[in-house]
């Protein structure tokens, strides 16, 4: 049978970012371009156009083997698929749907970015078995999507669920909607960058200057990052305020919508998680509310810069007619009875790993018996749940405290198992996982 795809295209103030993803959520081909500056509705469609046919002409795929086109926006988009406002880019009151669906005669979505982050990392990252979930991503705002019984909120404009927006102090500074207090005054890094400038100018000390210059024009979260880990006083106070705004939002979001899991992306939340999350994971179980009921897992989101991208897939893939919705991307591992290892139909004979993604990378160099941070940052790169280690006939494999360390952070669950127990295991684990097999 041929392979049908869908196509994801996540335009962003800066980029469009597309990908060609099979219905199990595999991407096949990914290309990313500048959003044009300053564009028209038009130039945008242009653009998003050629990265379609990008798409298409580099994994030597026809129109016609698509199931639809996922599109994600950074705005306002109501409940028929129409863009309403894109604060950010020129696509106000464009109806890209209908546009998109004359042009390539298949099934079209389109949608609002964060809430199809969120969609995205329910379908493949780190919500999978959630069906009530509140995502918060902290990156230049904040953005905010919150799923109920499996269904998106989008309140009457399909404006419901913009969290950076709601009120955690009626004395705060102001934020940019014009509002008091919001909780992006607080932890969207603008107001992060605020802070730390503000500090600094009124003779406050931190190792910034040195890291992001002396005019601070621009600190990026890395830079935060590298702060925070050298342990830089001023840089820890703000992003702990930062953090417990967040955490004031979670404890009343708690109350409305009782969510599994709060959901934490965005760039701010990649590169200083290690801070925030804990803050927040403290106030949600100091409630005393809630001391009887299970407190929500904080987690954070796994798919990194494909999580809306997947997300605009998984829309599409929503309204499509497909029987099989619940294939996995993970390849199917066979064992021979005379002990070889059959992986897509191919004899495997030297040491491989299979990723979070799928995706399946033979062992150029040596992995060491011993397992240490550094080979599992590589292998465990796409954020497993669970990590399969398939111990070679008569050798021991362990890994290293520094690993472990690494692993309990990260909260994956190392298991390492003789290799007919791994695969059988391995094959049978729903969980977003990742495995390593010594040949
Ligand atoms: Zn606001």
């Amino acid at each position: 049978m041929l392979q049908k795809y869908f196509i994801g295209i996540d335009i962003g103030g800066t980029k469009i970012y597309g990908g060609l993803v099979t219905p199990a959520g595999e991407i096949i081909a990914s290309h990313k371009v500048p959003t044009p500056s300053k564009a028209k509705p038009k130039e945008i469609l242009t653009t998003t156009d050629k990265v379609i046919q990008t798409l298409l002409k580099n994994s030597l795929t026809s129109p016609k083997n698509l199931l639809g086109i996922g599109i994600a926006v950074p705005g306002i988009v109501d409940n028929n698929g129409k863009i309403v406002i894109t604060p950010n880019i020129d696509l106000s009151n464009t109806d890209l749907k209908k546009i998109l669906e004359k042009k390539y005669k298949t099934k079209i979505s389109v949608g609002n970015d964060v809430n199809l982050g969120v969609l995205g990392e329910k379908w493949l990252g780190a919500g999978r078995k959630a069906k009530n979930i509140v995502g918060l991503f902290p990156g230049t705002g904040v953005g905010g999507g919150v799923i109920v019984n499996g269904n998106f909120i989008t309140g009457s404009h399909g404006a419901a669920a913009e969290l950076g927006h709601i009120m955690v102090d009626e004395k705060g500074p102001v934020c940019t909607c014009g509002n008091i207090g919001c909780l992006e005054a607080f932890a969207g890094r603008w107001a992060i960058e605020r802070d730390l400038r503000a500090a600094i100018k009124k003779g406050g000390r931190s190792i910034l200057t040195d890291l992001a210059g002396k005019d601070l024009k621009q600190i990026k979260s890395s830079t935060l990052a590298k702060a925070l880990k050298a342990k830089d006083p001023l840089v820890t106070k703000v992003m702990t305020r930062a953090a417990i705004a967040l955490a004031k939002a979670c404890v009343s979001l708690n109350h409305i919508f009782d969510p599994e899991i709060f959901l934490f992306g965005g760039g701010v939340v990649e590169a200083c998680g290690d801070l925030i999350l804990p803050v927040i994971e403290k106030a949600l179980k100091k409630d005393p509310f809630f001391a009887r009921l299970s407190t929500p897992k904080v987690v954070q989101a796994k798919l990194g810069d494909d999580a809306v991208m997947l997300g605009a897939v998984a829309a599409v893939r929503q309204i499509t007619e497909l029987k099989s919705l619940t294939d996995t991307y993970y390849p199917l591992i066979k064992l021979t009875p005379s002990g070889k290892i059959i992986i897509k139909g191919k004899n495997v004979r030297a040491s491989f790993f299979i990723r979070a993604d799928g995706k399946i990378k033979e062992s150029k160099d040596f992995i060491p018996l011993k397992l240490s941070d550094e080979e599992l940052e590589e292998i465990c790169k796409k954020g497993p749940d669970i990590f399969f280690v398939v111990k070679p006939r008569g050798k021991q494999v362990s890994i290293t405290p520094k690993g472990l360390r690494f692993l309990r952070k990260k909260r994956i669950l190392p298991r390492i198992l003789p290799l007919s127990e791994a695969i059988k295991t391995y094959n049978n684990c729903a969980d977003r996982k990742a495995a390593l097999f010594y040949l």
